[in-house]
């Protein structure tokens, strides 16, 4: 069997991947509750914990 060259490592990219959980965006929906009952007030973005707002992993 002939030895394979290895393949090259893929350069890397200028442009970083975006956050599989924020889409990139760096926020996500988060919901509001208040109350005992946690009643649901609304929703607003709330900064993505999984990249911290960077939008990118
Ligand atoms: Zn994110």
């Amino acid at each position: 069997m002939a030895r394979k060259t290895p393949a090259k490592p893929a350069p890397a990219e200028p442009v970083p991947a975006p956050c599989e959980a924020c889409k990139g965006t760096g926020t996500v929906a988060v919901t509001v509750r208040v109350g005992r009952r946690h009643r649901v007030v609304g929703r607003q973005d709330g900064m993505c914990l999984n990249c911290f707002g960077s939008g990118t992993t």
